[in-house]
């Protein structure tokens, strides 16, 4: 895969010491180079960058420009923007015609997002009136003057990066909820993190503002200090102040959001072959497979077919949120479909093929080649960052930082900016979320939609995160000493870490007694718990949920008298472990074996 050939970042123009010293070989050396070149050129002469390329090929090394990456860096950082609209953008400029806002509802719970769905839904839903009683197809449009708003229904960031790890689009523009009288909380800032991770721009709505306790200055200053500046506070944040239940100020924040799309580029070509992404899926014991498209290129019509994930079919019937029948839905509608085969599966890609066979013969293809049908993003560990790294494809280094407490986050975050700041011609450090806790299944999302690896400080993996992230192929890196922290990211930035060493579990003890040796040291009389206690496993020692020492050899492992390989669960053992006395009755003695390589699924 990556070539093993010497890869130096060079600036546009630098003199021969200086080209001699970033690639470690004598000036001499290199005006000789220069010179065979027709160029002489003293020690302190500049040359140009495309000179000096042609010096580091003489020697086998590849050379890179600085700028030219600044510039690839800066396209990328333009591309990620344009991630969501990625669908349109093979399309030709001209055939582009502004579509309405797709809008996820993000915030703390209790804040009132679920309220202001059902209020907007009920007072602004598309021909709400005249239609039939609305249904949940896992979004809706809201009309605003002549323009529309699709709102996806499930509010919360668990569902939208659930999405985004899948692979699929999240939204166009993420609506923060706040209320008024509780201010921004840890939701609020988890919210802002995955919207940021996102790119997705944030328009804020202040609820609850009926209440007596309402402070929209407290909070607006809340927000400033998360970096959400109000617009009158000269910054670049719509916030609105709104209440969910009477209905004041919704208007203005359909405004701010449309304002928000409009800046944004919110376009599709309606005359493109349909393509979105599935939203719900379920089966109708009288109808069959019902799944919600939204539709994000193009114009689904009844008795078109489809692939949607694993699944194809043709559209037997569509119905809009109002439950109506409908023959055609355009760009940011959302639809129930009858005709699939199967229930695809929420964030899975939907496209238009010929036919129905024509279909089931791609999904057969795509099967044999290996190939997802829910298209899941890839993620990333350390190790794949260098890589793409040196192929152009990476400039940054995302991370999700969790701590046990603020008192060690703080310095881990000032530390890993300086790290970042030092290395500034490579790769760079960019914290998605940092915040204290144990590391769950939604860190590991969030990673997995953001490319990003977690890092954790002295903090436990939930069971479920655990899962998830073998599932996805998602990086946990835990430490328990800042220092080794700190020295692994430095080496993961110049793509020097090694393949994590894995730690498999083998069993746990416990000590009931304590026998002193004179020749060995301490012996712990120890019942073993869970599995089994191995002769060439190494040890931790666990008082009151801490750790006191780790990496520990076993000196002896004995059954009654006899030294033994292995001691199961259920029976007593004596255990020594190398340079260790100071077991106590109770302590909790665990024993695994470290292998190297990296994770499955990584
Ligand atoms: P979610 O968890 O963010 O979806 O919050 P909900 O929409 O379920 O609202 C939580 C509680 O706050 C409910 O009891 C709502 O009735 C109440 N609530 C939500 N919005 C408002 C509001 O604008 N004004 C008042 N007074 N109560 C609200």
């Amino acid at each position: 895969m990556a070539e093993e050939q010497r890869v130096v970042i060079l600036p546009d123009s630098l003199t021969v010491r200086e080209l001699a010293d970033s690639i470690e070989i004598i000036v001499i050396e290199v005006m000789k180079v220069l010179i065979a070149n027709g160029i002489v050129a003293s020690i302190n002469q500049e040359i140009d960058f495309d000179t000096a390329a042609i010096v580091c090929a003489e020697f086998g090394i590849e050379a890179l420009s600085q700028s030219s990456l600044a510039e690839q860096a800066q396209k990328e950082e333009a591309a990620q923007a344009q991630e969501w609209r990625q669908v349109y953008s093979e399309e030709d400029p001209e055939d582009l015609e502004r579509r309405p806002p797709i809008v996820t509802i993000l915030g703390h719970v209790d804040h009132g997002k679920t309220t202001l769905l059902d209020t907007i839904r009920k007072t602004q839903v598309v021909e709400g009136e005249a239609g039939g009683i609305t249904q949940h197809i896992g979004a809706y449009r809201a009309r605003h003057g002549d323009r529309q708003i699709t709102f996806l229904d499930t509010p919360g960031h668990e569902a939208f990066t659930a999405m985004r790890a899948r692979g699929a689009h999240g939204a166009d523009i993420a609506v923060l909820v706040v209320a008024a009288d509780d201010g921004v909380m840890p939701t609020t800032r988890e919210a802002i993190a995955h919207a940021r991770a996102a790119n997705v721009p944030i328009v804020v709505a202040v609820t609850k503002m009926d209440l007596p306790g309402a402070n929209l200055e407290q909070v607006n200053q809340q927000l400033a200090e998360v970096e959400l500046v109000p617009v009158n506070w000269d910054g670049n944040t719509m916030v609105e102040a709104v209440s969910g239940i009477t209905g004041e100020g919704i208007e203005d924040l359909l405004e701010a959001i449309l304002l928000t799309s409009d800046d944004n580029d919110v376009v599709a070509n309606p005359a493109a072959r349909p393509s979105g992404v599935v939203l719900e899926a379920e089966v109708d014991p009288s109808r069959g497979v019902i799944a919600t498209l939204l539709v994000l290129n193009g114009r689904l019509k009844r008795g078109d077919s489809l692939i949607a994930g694993r699944t194809s079919g043709r559209i037997k019937a569509m119905f809009d949120e109002s439950n109506r029948r409908i023959n055609a839905a355009g760009p940011s509608t959302p639809v129930a479909v009858m005709g699939l085969a199967e229930m695809p599966e929420p964030g899975d890609s939907f496209e238009w093929v010929k036919s129905d066979k024509a279909g089931r013969r791609l999904l057969q293809e795509r099967r044999e080649d290996g190939q997802q049908g829910g298209g899941r993003m890839e993620a990333l560990t350390l190790d794949d960052v260098f890589a793409r790294f040196r192929s152009g494809d990476t400039r940054e280094l995302a991370l999700i930082v969790k701590a046990d407490y603020q008192g060690s986050l703080q310095p881990i975050l000032d530390s890993l900016e300086k790290l970042s700041d030092d290395n500034r011609d490579g790769i760079q450090l960019r914290i998605l979320q940092a915040d204290i806790g144990s590391i769950g299944e939604n860190d590991v999302n969030l990673a997995a939609a953001s490319n990003a690896i977690v890092v954790g400080f002295n903090v436990d993996v939930d069971s479920t995160a655990r899962r998830v992230a073998d599932s996805q192929g998602v990086d946990i890196r835990n430490w328990k000493i800042i220092y080794n922290l700190l020295e692994d990211i430095e080496l993961a930035l110049h793509g020097l870490l090694e393949p994590e060493d894995i730690e498999e579990r083998l069993g746990l003890a416990e000590v009931r007694q304590v026998f002193s040796n004179s020749r060995v040291g301490n012996i712990a009389g120890s019942y073993v718990r869970e599995g089994t206690v191995q002769r060439n496993a190494r040890a931790r020692v666990l008082r009151d949920d801490r750790v006191l020492a780790d990496g520990l050899r076993v000196g002896s492992l004995k059954r009654v008298r006899d030294d033994v390989r292995e001691v199961r669960a259920g029976f007593e053992c004596g255990i020594n472990l190398e340079r260790y006395n100071d077991f106590q009755e109770g302590d909790l003695l665990e024993f695994y074996v470290v292998r190297r390589g990296s994770r499955p699924g990584a």
